[in-house]
Parts: C-alpha cells; sequence; structure tokens
C-alpha cells in the first residue's frame, strides 16, 4: 500500500494514472500533479477513485522539493518531459522519495539525449539509499525488458538485436505525432546511429530504411533511427556485437516533416518575429493536434518488438518478441491512442515492481539490469500481452 505522486498530465499521464487506479492494493493514494492543473482535473475526473491534483512547475527543484516533503509519497512517477528530468531527480533526493521515468533526459536547447546526465547521479541515489528506474515505456521500456528475458531464458549468446516499433494506426489528420510533438519531431529529424561492433556509426535522417513483415500488421517499411535504449543495451547485454533501431512512418508523416525542415520549423534556438522571441519547434507545438486528443480518433494496431539473433544450445536461433496493442481498444479502455496506453501501462508495472519489492536496489538503473520475469507477467496482466516469435535464422 503506497502513496505516488505522478508528475505530468498528458496523453502518457493520464493512461499512468488510470492504470494505477486500478490496482488499489498497490497504489493506495494517487496525486496527479503537472504544470496546468485543469488538465489533472479532467484525467482525474475520468477516474471513480478518488484522485488528488495539484499544480507544479517541475522546473521550480525548491517548490518541488517542498510539495514531496509535504506529500511524502514512496515514489514519483515522471511523465513529464524529458527536460524535466534533472531537476525531478534532484527534487526526488532532496525530499528522500524513489523516482521513475518513461524517457531520457534531453537539453532544452541541445536536441540530443544521452544517459550521462542521469548515469551521474549513481553516486547520490546510492549513498542516499534511493532508487532510480530511467526509461519505464515501450521504448525505451518493455524493450529493454524483451532483450533482458531473451539473455536470461532464450539464448546463450545473443549476436544482434533490431529494436522494431510500427505504428500502423491512422487518426485522420493530415499531420500529427502520437506523443509530445517537439520530443517527437526532435528525435526523427536527427541523425540517425547505431552500435557495431563496439562503434557508433551515423547515418542521415531518416536515410536508411527496410522491409519488416510484423505480424497481424503485414510488411511495412521502417527507418533506423538512434533511440535510447541502444545505449544501455549495448553496455548491458553479454556478447552483443551490433545493435539497431527502426520505427515505421508513412510517406505522408515524412513529407510533411521535411517540409517543416526545411523553412525551419524544427528549429529549437530563438527567433525575432515582430519584436518577440519564438522557438519554431514551440510554436509548431502549438499548432498541431494535442496527442492526448488522438485518441477517439485513431484506428488500427501497433507492434512493437526486438528480433534477437544468437546462439542456443550450440545452434543458431532468431526470435521476435512483441506485443502488439490496439488503439481503439486502448480509448475504451482508458480514453486514450496506442502510443500513450503503451507508454502508459508499462511505467504503472515498473512503478509496481518497485513499490512491491519485485525490484529493489539502491542507485540508478535501466530496465534491463532487472528480473524480468515479474515485470513481463505483470504486464501480460494488466494489459501488454506478450509474444515469443521463432523466425527462420539467416
Ligand atoms: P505531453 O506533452 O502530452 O504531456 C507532457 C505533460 O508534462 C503535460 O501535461 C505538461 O504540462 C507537463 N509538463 C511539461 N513541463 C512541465 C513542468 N515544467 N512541470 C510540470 N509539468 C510539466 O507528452 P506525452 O504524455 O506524450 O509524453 C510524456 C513523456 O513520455 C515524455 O517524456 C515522452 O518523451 C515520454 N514517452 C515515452 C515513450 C516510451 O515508450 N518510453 C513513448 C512516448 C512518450 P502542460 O500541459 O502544462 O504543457
Amino acid at each position: 500500500m503506497s502513496k505516488v505522486v505522478i508528475i505530468g498530465a498528458g496523453g502518457v499521464g493520464g493512461v499512468v494514472t488510470h492504470k494505477c487506479a486500478q490496482v488499489p492494493d498497490v497504489f493506495s493514494e494517487i496525486v496527479l500533479a503537472s504544470r496546468t492543473q485543469s488538465k489533472c482535473d479532467a484525467i482525474a475526473a475520468q477516474i471513480k477513485r478518488p484522485i488528488r491534483t495539484a499544480a507544479i512547475d517541475a522546473d521550480n527543484v525548491p517548490a518541488l522539493t517542498a510539495f514531496l516533503k509535504k506529500e511524502a509519497p514512496a515514489l514519483v512517477i515522471n511523465v513529464a518531459l524529458p527536460y524535466q528530468d534533472l531537476h525531478i531527480m534532484d527534487a526526488c533526493l532532496a525530499a528522500g522519495v524513489d523516482y521513475l521515468d518513461t524517457a531520457n533526459y534531453e537539453p532544452l536547447d541541445v536536441a540530443k539525449f544521452e544517459y550521462k546526465w542521469q548515469w551521474a547521479y549513481q553516486d547520490r541515489f546510492k549513498n542516499a539509499g534511493r532508487m532510480a528506474l530511467l526509461g519505464s515505456g515501450f521504448d525505451p521500456g518493455v524493450t529493454n525488458v524483451f532483450c533482458a528475458y531473451a539473455q536470461k531464458k532464450l539464448f546463450d549468446e545473443i549476436h544482434t538485436i533490431d529494436i522494431l516499433d510500427a505504428n500502423a494506426g491512422d487518426h485522420g489528420y493530415a499531420f500529427a505525432t502520437n506523443f509530445n510533438p517537439e520530443i517527437n519531431l526532435r528525435e526523427v529529424s536527427a541523425k540517425g546511429r547505431y552500435w557495431d561492433h563496439g562503434e557508433w556509426i551515423e547515418t542521415e535522417p531518416v536515410s536508411w530504411s527496410r522491409q519488416f513483415d510484423f505480424p497481424e500488421i503485414g510488411p511495412k517499411k521502417a527507418y533506423l533511427l538512434y533511440h535510447e535504449e541502444l545505449e544501455s543495451l549495448a553496455q548491458n547485454i553479454k556478447g552483443l556485437k551490433r545493435i539497431r533501431f527502426w520505427m515505421t512512418f508513412s510517406d505522408n508523416y515524412l513529407m510533411h516533416m521535411r517540409a517543416l525542415q526545411n523553412v525551419g520549423m524544427l528549429g529549437i534556438e530563438a527567433v525575432n518575429h515582430k519584436g518577440q522571441k519564438i522557438v519554431p519547434i514551440e510554436f509548431l507545438k502549438t499548432l498541431l493536434p494535442d496527442p492526448a486528443s488522438l485518441g477517439p480518433r485513431t484506428k488500427g494496431l501497433t507492434n512493437i518488438g526486438c528480433l534477437v539473433e544468437g546462439l542456443k544450445d550450440g545452434k543458431p536461433r532468431k526470435v521476435y518478441i512483441y506485443n502488439v496493442c490496439n488503439h481503439e481498444e486502448c480509448f475504451r479502455e482508458v480514453f486514450s491512442q496506442a502510443i500513450s496506453y503503451t507508454t502508459g501501462v508499462p511505467a504503472m508495472v515498473g512503478a509496481k515492481m518497485m513499490l512491491t519489492g519485485k525490484w529493489r536496489g539502491k542507485g540508478v538503473f535501466n530496465m534491463e539490469q532487472l528480473d524480468p520475469e515479474p515485470f513481463l507477467e505483470a504486464l501480460a496482466k494488466h494489459g501488454l500481452p506478450w509474444q515469443v516469435k521463432e523466425m527462420p535464422v539467416g
């Protein structure tokens, strides 16, 4: 029986709040805090259990520390934006609270994410006797746990991993992103990168593509991107030779993104407009549909998983470990599309692992460093069933 504070009332925050509310024996008290309290209140109004709400600016560390000391939760679930990660970690340390997030810290003024900033908190969390769990969404998150499961149960040696993320959903808009537009467009328009025999190899943005035949979705073209779990998995999966990340995009999405990039609308530096400073990508976010509003319009399936190749009992083996999620079913359950759902459910499951003592430790952890089995069992139970498919080797 534990109290949690959830920070962030966007698409993912809504799902996490619903899912925590479904497990009252673990999450006995839930506080939802975000910059705009009316968004917290709108989520709380969808849920039968009482959810307390609060206005908080997570970038104001003293105010957030005072708030956490007053509330004294066992855990903070951070589903605000990656820019807030370090501030929330600082406040958790100052208030003596455990920490969980779903996305790697990214500085506001550099479109680059790396674990180095959060891994630098290792000693501080260890010395304070507190635990921080990083990247407990789907990718990163479940994908890391799939790799840990492959290492523990399916392979003696893992040689290559390809993480595949397909969204075959349709929201009917000419252009919209399924999670925060700023974070999404910074990620997709950046250079690609993958890890091969100990070296990082850089590619031009969305310049490499490959066709994959996704179970239940069919063949789709996916593009090589850099994604944060590559960094921790390259370190933590023993004997790994190569790891890459692929995501599907429609031609329409890429055409819009490239046009916006070409005219400077993805810029992250302020420009002068009629005497006012405007950051183009922040203005673009104001114009684009709010991802939290896509739920009622989105139809179709997502398929996210890990294609793992290596050796088992001296023989080559290749498997695809994956989940398929249906946008409309997510909306029926928690008023959300599947991208927020597949992020919010693992955030709740990671929190449940920490609060029930199945995942405990002092310091900063990536998901693959913890036992995959209890997590995967709970994941299937709470809405994201997963499967292992044997694939032809080679
Ligand atoms: P949204 O933009 O929909 O929601 C973000 C929320 O954070 C908003 O409610 C926003 O408030 C709030 N917020 C922003 N800044 C602050 C602040 N300084 N203090 C308090 N609250 C703040 O984003 P999503 O819900 O789509 O995404 C949430 C997180 O999940 C992101 O970090 C994203 O990268 C991550 N994610 C992870 C995935 C994974 O698989 N691992 C997949 C998808 C997303 P306001 O409404 O006032 O702007």
